[in-house]
């Protein structure tokens, strides 16, 4: 069975970024990239996306998949071992951690790996609502962040849609009411969930528009290869009745799904199931164990931001690592006094 100083799980920003820093500190990491993990391609959020207009170093943007590709060379060129499987099994109990990959991870397969410390960079998903014209226009008009794609040409001067009724919701669409000619909110309920400072400053705001009992049922556009969602089809649910409006952007603000499962029960998670970090740092619950990137930040979500987290796992982990080959008894995993 393989053996590993650390384990990197996850392919977005953050997983790159400390695999770039361990690797130049000479830790010989192993990333799984993971195959299709979460439905979602190696390389992580950005492949499912065009341009990139905010990550520093690029005047006039970079591709998406093209920026993700870029990092997985650069992980490489100092001597990262890429694996591309998924991992979907963890034992933390014991150290060292063990690992199964997906397939292969039944009561009876031993570990692919075992490694003794651990990275999680699995990242985190946009909830969808699967409206019909979502596949179709979805980066087309339909987007799960105002602040990745608020500033594209598309959005300019033209009538937005934000859906949610958070704290979310209200922050996406006064960030939107900077591009767009005017912004309403569609809220299912008769009620927003948003703090009352934040619904105050929404329902104030003088390019907004909340509409209570409201939801999205279809999305409508131009029926050509690349077409641009035009219009949406929103149903009152206290009536019934719908209607079509002029639509040019669509924004999701429904929540994220921080990919967890494989952790679940092992490490503390907080009561939306991110990852619970010690602040500032990637430290989790358990020593030897970090945690960087969207799995762990539920405000920020940029792949900068991510990238940055993974720096500092990358930082911890090395850290660790030495702190533990310098004590010649290897301590039991516990529970990290930090956090
Ligand atoms: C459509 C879209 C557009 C965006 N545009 C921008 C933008 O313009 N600018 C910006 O800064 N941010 C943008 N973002 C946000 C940005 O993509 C995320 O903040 C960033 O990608 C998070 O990086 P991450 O490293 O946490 O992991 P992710 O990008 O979430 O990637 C994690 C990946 O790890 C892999 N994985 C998961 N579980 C396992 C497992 N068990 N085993 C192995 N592998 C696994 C999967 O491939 C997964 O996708 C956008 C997001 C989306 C969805």
């Amino acid at each position: 069975m393989a053996h590993s100083k650390v384990v990197i799980i996850g392919s977005g920003p953050a997983a790159h970024t400390a695999a770039i820093y361990l690797s130049r500190a000479e830790l010989k990491p192993v990333l799984y990239e993971g195959m299709l993990a979460g439905g979602t391609a190696a390389g992580g959020q950005l492949t499912t996306t065009t341009d990139i207009e905010n990550f520093p170093g690029f005047p006039d943007g970079i591709g998406g998949s093209e920026l993700m590709d870029n990092m997985r060379k650069q992980s490489i060129r100092f001597g990262t071992e890429i694996i591309t499987e998924t991992i979907s099994r963890v034992d933390l109990s014991q150290r060292p951690f063990k690992l199964w990959t997906e397939w292969s991870d039944g009561p009876e397969d031993a570990p692919a790996r075992t490694a003794d410390a651990v990275i999680i960079a699995t990242g985190a998903n946009a909830r969808r609502l699967n409206l019909p014209g979502e596949e179709v226009y979805w980066q087309n008009g339909i987007s799960a962040c105002a602040v990745c794609d608020g500033a594209v040409p598309i959005f300019r001067n033209k009538p937005l849609f934000v859906i949610g009724g958070g704290d979310s919701a209200a922050e996406e669409a006064m960030f939107l009411a900077k591009y767009g000619s005017s912004v309403t909110v569609l809220v299912r309920r008769d009620k927003l969930r948003a703090s009352k400072a934040m619904a105050t400053r929404l329902l104030s705001h003088p390019k907004v528009t909340v509409r209570f009992n409201s939801a999205a049922t279809e999305v409508i556009g131009e029926k050509k290869p690349n077409g641009l969602m035009t219009h949406l089809r929103i149903k009152n649910t206290a009536t019934g009745e719908e209607e079509v409006v002029e639509a040019n952007g669509l924004f999701y603000a429904v929540g994220h799904d921080p990919a967890t499962a494989l952790v679940k029960g092992q490490i503390e998670l907080d009561e939306e199931g991110y990852v619970a970090t010690k602040p500032g740092t990637s430290m989790t619950s358990l020593e030897g164990v970090f945690a960087c990137g969207d799995v762990q930040d539920k405000r920020y979500r940029q792949a900068i931001t991510s990238a940055g987290s993974g720096c500092v796992a990358a930082l911890e982990a090395e850290r660790y690592i030495a702190e533990t080959e310098a004590s010649e008894d290897i301590p039991p995993p516990h529970a990290n006094p930090a956090l």
